[in-house]
């Protein structure tokens, strides 16, 4: 079931109002599954209405035209869709007597043109106007069905809620669930990941597959759509696995709420170990990010920001020789940062994190320089080289989250 909302109004071409309607129109559809691949605007003109009505069938079953059911001489909807069909219009009862109320507490004689409100399509099913005046209607044919709705949001939104959501899941056929489950990664670049996956994503349709962009972590959305949710599970689990598969090593995790420091801080729960950090560079990014996390306190009791050379021998006891022979910003110092930090505070891993943050080069490293190295429990302590893109900031984000990848990646091994 493939629908398509045509808003009818030359005041929405011009800019002069904003098609909320088709917005409300699209999220009923969504929520009982039919799915909207187009949505229609045209003006108040029965020659371009008709031909969009025309299209419209040729693509899609379901058209629910909004707009141009009033009394003035440029609301021709109905009449159009009439006409088009070859059907005739007829006089819904209960719209004629409201009509003549109307009428008589105004004082007026009705005009011959207001009655068109209260016509519908001859064999369609009339739908009350609790608002306004203009009956709406569904039409069905072997083919397609029509819903033809007011314009005005005030008698619009009533009559959506209450006499067109009703009769969607019927028109839907088998009720449909969409279910969708995001798998994150990090470390690649969306045009990287887009290309990786480019034969997924142009082959599927159901499930569909997209990608976000998450803070520095990219999702791809999987989206399935079936009679129950189980069964669009079953349908997802192939695909995302597949894309899981390709892309391991930058992979961090399923769902769309949560990130890198999420499930470095679950992963050190569930095996019971802790880790702190000593930190240049990021000056405390890194652990502020850990404690970010709730429950951040059972794997994280302190750590240090270690910003300036004596600091670091100070506070850290790296001796001063190791940073006039090596550079402040270099493999060994990151690695004395991690190990004496985790022999502070007696915690399973330690991090060490120096670089260079900019704008300025130093001691003639270029910016975005950057060691971090893990230091393990009973194992050799790992140190990486990285250089980062990006200002002063992106860089120092980016360090503290390679910081999360790596002890991320370590918790992974086994
Ligand atoms: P009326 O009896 O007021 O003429 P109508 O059903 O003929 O109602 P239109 O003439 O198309 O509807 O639009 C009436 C008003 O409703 C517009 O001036 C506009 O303010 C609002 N409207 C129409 N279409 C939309 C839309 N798609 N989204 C939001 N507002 C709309
Ligand atoms: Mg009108």
């Amino acid at each position: 079931m493939k629908a398509e909302i045509i808003a009818v109004g030359t005041e929405i071409l011009l800019g002069e109002i904003v098609n909320t309607n088709a917005q409300l129109a699209a999220q009923a559809l969504a929520q009982v599954g039919i799915v909207s691949q187009y949505q229609t605007v045209v003006g108040d003109n029965p020659t371009r209405l008709t031909d969009a009505i025309a299209i419209a069938e040729g693509r899609s079953d379901l058209l629910i035209l909004i707009g141009g059911l009033g009394p003035t001489p440029d609301d021709l909807t109905k009449q159009t869709l009439a006409e088009h069909l070859a059907v005739k219009l007829v006089e819904d009862q209960d719209a004629l007597a409201k009509l003549q109320q109307w009428q008589q507490q105004m004082d007026r004689k009705m005009p011959a043109n207001n009655l068109a409100q209260a016509l519908y399509l001859a064999g369609g099913q009339p739908l009350k106007n609790r608002v306004g005046l203009a009956v709406g209607c569904y039409y069905k044919t072997a083919d397609h069905s029509y819903f033809i709705l007011p314009g005005p949001p005030r008698e619009f939104g009533p009559m959506l809620a209450e006499a067109v959501t009703p009769l969607l899941p019927e028109i839907a056929g088998s009720p449909q669930k969409i279910v969708s489950k995001m798998a994150r990664f990090y470390g690649l670049g969306e045009s990287f990941l887009a290309t990786q996956l480019a034969d997924i994503i142009t082959q599927q349709q159901n499930p569909t597959i997209a990608t976000y962009l998450k803070g520095f972590e990219i999702g791809v959305r999987v989206t399935a759509q079936a009679a129950s949710t189980e069964l669009a599970e079953a349908a997802i689990e192939p695909v995302m696995q597949q894309i899981v598969a390709r892309l391991a090593p930058y992979f961090v995790g399923y769902g769309e709420d949560r990130r890198l420091p999420d499930e470095v801080v679950t992963l050190l729960k569930q095996a019971k170990l802790t880790v702190t950090a000593a930190e240049s560079l990021t000056a405390g990014l890194f652990q502020a990010d850990l404690a970010s996390v709730a429950g951040a306190s059972t794997v994280f009791a302190g750590g240090f920001v270690t910003y300036a050379n004596d600091i670091k021998a100070k506070v850290l006891g790296i001796p001063a020789n190791v940073i006039s022979e090596h550079g402040v910003v270099s493999r060994e110092v990151a690695q004395e940062m991690a190990e004496r930090s985790r022999q502070l505070i007696g915690s399973d891993f330690g991090l060490g994190f120096t670089g260079v943050a900019g704008p300025d080069q130093l001691e003639g490293q270029a910016v975005g320089t950057t060691y971090i190295a893990l230091a393990r429990p009973q194992q050799f302590t790992i140190v990486q080289e990285y250089h980062f893109a990006g200002a002063r900031n992106e860089i120092r984000q980016r360090a503290a989250l390679a910081g999360f990848k790596l002890l991320y990646d370590e918790l992974n091994k086994n």
